[in-house]
């Protein structure tokens, strides 16, 4: 049997009931059948409709979605499925308002809380580290003046992007939303994201003077004031940049609120990291089996972080 719906026939016919989710949700996380969380036992009985487990060893009750993004959820599960079919459906990525309206929430912050909860499954922190060799730069994005570091880049969201070398192609990609091009900005992201020993590609902007101290093979790239030179020494991350200011264009309209940003380009990323994936329901599994091994996240911890309020 086919691991995901290839179509949104299929998919409205694979999950018509919030049980079925639950089965789908189950193979997911389960593929060998039920496991315990607390003790580990593998086996256990279902103790009525709800969902519930039971430990045949601990009897400690449990359910499916404990422990994930989608614990303690209280809308029925179809629409949390639902939702995420439409995110890897729509080839540019849905808006908040757009998601809002297809899934007939009155409450705009749910759908703000729901996004954020399911980027949490599509870039998991502290994963699979970008390595062997890799560009870096930063680009600005959501507003009109074109402009590097600082000049004609009011009102615009400076955005570092860091591009896997793979033969002349592109591998994985990570991006983050930076408040300046401060070192105290961008080694940080490099760190988290950069496995150590990685040849890592910059201009010779001065924040990344400290690379090579920092177990890292700095290889510094002077670029001429020209774009289109600037875009042969560091392409991949140009090209990427490229992309993504399409995208927030036909996505936002090119003006997107910070804490959209931040979402949006773990979507991006997301999409980026698995463009070869043919169908959309592949990338629909994806998202899901992801959302099933991140850990739970409060509406609290969501608005508490840095991530700001909904806007
Ligand atoms: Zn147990």
């Amino acid at each position: 049997m086919a691991k995901y719906p290839a179509n949104l026939i299929e998919f409205e016919d694979w999950f018509r009931t919030d049980a079925e989710c639950q089965d789908y949700l189950e193979s997911i996380r389960w593929p060998d059948g039920f496991r315990c969380p607390r003790c580990g036992h593998a086996s256990g009985w279902k103790t009525g409709r709800s969902g519930l487990w039971e430990c045949a060893d601990c009897r400690h009750q449990t359910t499916v979605t404990a422990g994930t993004i989608l614990d303690g959820t209280r809308k029925p599960l179809r629409l949390w499925f639902l939702a995420m079919w439409l995110i890897v459906s729509e080839k540019n990525g849905i808006s908040a308002k757009g998601l809002q309206r297809q899934l007939g929430f009155t409450r705009y912050e749910t759908v703000w809380t729901w996004l954020h909860k399911l980027r949490r499954a599509m870039v998991r922190p502290g994963r699979d580290l970008l390595s062997g060799a890799v560009e870096i730069d930063e680009t600005y994005v959501g507003g009109k003046a074109e402009g590097k570091r600082g000049r004609g880049a009011d009102k615009k969201h400076i955005v570092v992007i860091a591009a896997e070398e793979v033969g002349k192609g592109i591998g994985r990609i990570r991006l983050r939303r930076v408040d300046d091009v401060s070192q105290a900005s961008l080694l940080p992201f490099i760190e988290e994201v950069v496995e150590p020993k990685t040849v890592i590609q910059t201009d010779g902007w001065k924040a990344y003077g400290p690379l090579s101290n920092l177990e890292y093979t700095h290889q510094v790239t002077v670029i001429s004031r020209r774009e289109e030179l600037a875009s042969e020494r560091l392409p991949r991350v140009h090209r990427v940049a490229s992309l993504l200011k399409r995208r927030l264009l036909g996505t936002h309209q090119g003006a997107v609120g910070r804490t959209h940003l931040d979402y949006y380009l773990d979507e991006f990323t997301f999409r980026f990291n698995r463009r070869t994936s043919r169908h959309r329901g592949k990338l629909f599994y994806r998202l899901v089996q992801q959302a099933m091994h991140v850990d739970p996240v409060t509406w609290k911890t969501i608005a508490s972080g840095n991530q700001g309020r909904p806007e």
